[in-house]
């Protein structure tokens, strides 16, 4: 069976674990979210593909869900030693050389998809890891500051990297809109398109839907890929219980004017590109109004505790697909 995932970083890398679990012999294809990427010292880094290269090749800091386990931050310290930053990303020395060798690489005149092939050479995910483009696109987030010096209260209106939102700003202030800069022109990195053709089944772990796969989606011909490909396309809620699981994911869906709700995220997504989607079991009150939004829904436990529950979960994703696939 080949089975394409979409995936932004924690929560799509801990359902692909899961998914490795439940199918073993499955041909993997993820396609990951650039859109985070940042440059920091001269180094492109890439989180969510990192994430799921260290989540899936065991390299990942299990407490936190992303950078390296055993990590120290000796590199950052003496930077920060020289008044050179930024101070609020965490890059550990291990996670350091993983840029370099990136960056390195990209200097050399190998697009970013060769380069990911590379480092998946040492960690050997089991997936077939390809970022959504090789072009650069960054996404930015429209926010008003508070403007410390005056009293009226009027603020600073800016356009951050979501990196300064998400990380520095830790979604402090509302995001009042969310953008993909870039993304009109990129192109879907070599390998992606036919990945999606060639699929049996194409799966949106519990990823931030804005910020995540709504930035995969944004690189022209991926979205209409997904529609065309004519095989069942089945999504696992990120949302439980009105709040996202981890992180800050309701704040950028009100910036697309979706409240964060399992059902609303499906009725995001739609009828024309969803067949199938899992809301959590405390959510199962919704289950008919996403039917009747012509989606397809099935209320199941949706909290990746362990590798196992997240197996569980992809096995559910799957049967889900087999049940829309007869229709
Ligand atoms: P990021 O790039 O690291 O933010 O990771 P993703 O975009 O792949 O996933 C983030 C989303 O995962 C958040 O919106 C969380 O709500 C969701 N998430 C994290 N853990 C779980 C879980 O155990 N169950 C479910 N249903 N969602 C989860
Ligand atoms: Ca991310």
């Amino acid at each position: 069976m080949r089975i394409v995932v979409l995936a932004g970083g924690i929560g799509g890398a801990r359902f692909l674990r899961g998914l490795k679990r439940a199918v073993p012999d499955a041909e993997i294809t993820v396609i990951g979210n650039t859109g985070d990427d940042i440059h920091l010292f001269g180094l492109k880094v890439c989180p969510d593909l990192d994430t799921v290269m260290y989540t899936l090749g065991g390299g990942i800091n299990e407490e936190q869900g992303w950078g390296r386990t055993d990590e120290t931050f000796h590199l950052k310290e003496e930077l920060a030693a020289y008044g050179v930053g930024p101070d609020w990303f965490g890059l550990g020395d291990r996670d350091f050389a993983t840029h370099i060798v990136r960056t390195q690489m990209m200097g050399a005149g190998y697009p970013l998809s060769a380069v990911t092939e590379a480092l998946c050479d040492r960690w050997k995910p089991g997936v077939r890891l390809i970022p959504m483009t090789d072009d650069r696109v960054e996404t930015h987030v429209a926010v008003t500051l508070p403007d410390s010096g005056s009293a009226a209260g009027e603020g600073e209106r800016k356009a951050v990297h979501f990196q300064e939102y998400w990380v520095r700003l830790r979604a402090s202030v509302p995001a009042e809109a969310v953008v993909p800069v870039g993304a009109e022109h990129a192109k879907p990195a070599p390998g992606v398109l036919e990945a999606i053709a060639g699929a049996d089944v194409i799966l949106f772990p519990p990823s931030n839907p804005v910020v995540s796969i709504g930035t995969i989606l944004a690189v022209p011909g991926i979205r209409e890929a997904i529609a065309d490909a004519g095989v069942p396309v089945v999504g696992l809620s990120p949302i439980v219980g009105d709040a996202p699981v981890r992180g800050m994911a309701d704040k950028v869906l009100a910036a697309v004017g979706v409240e964060s709700t399992a059902p609303a995220v499906a009725e995001h997504y739609g009828s024309g590109l969803l067949d199938g989607w899992l809301v959590d079991t405390v959510d199962a009150a919704c289950v008919e109004r996403v039917e009747a939004a012509g989606i397809r829904c099935r209320a199941v436990p949706l909290m990746m505790t362990d590798v196992d529950a997240a197996a569980r979960m992809a096995r559910e994703a799957l049967t889900l697909a087999e049940e829309v696939r007869a229709v």
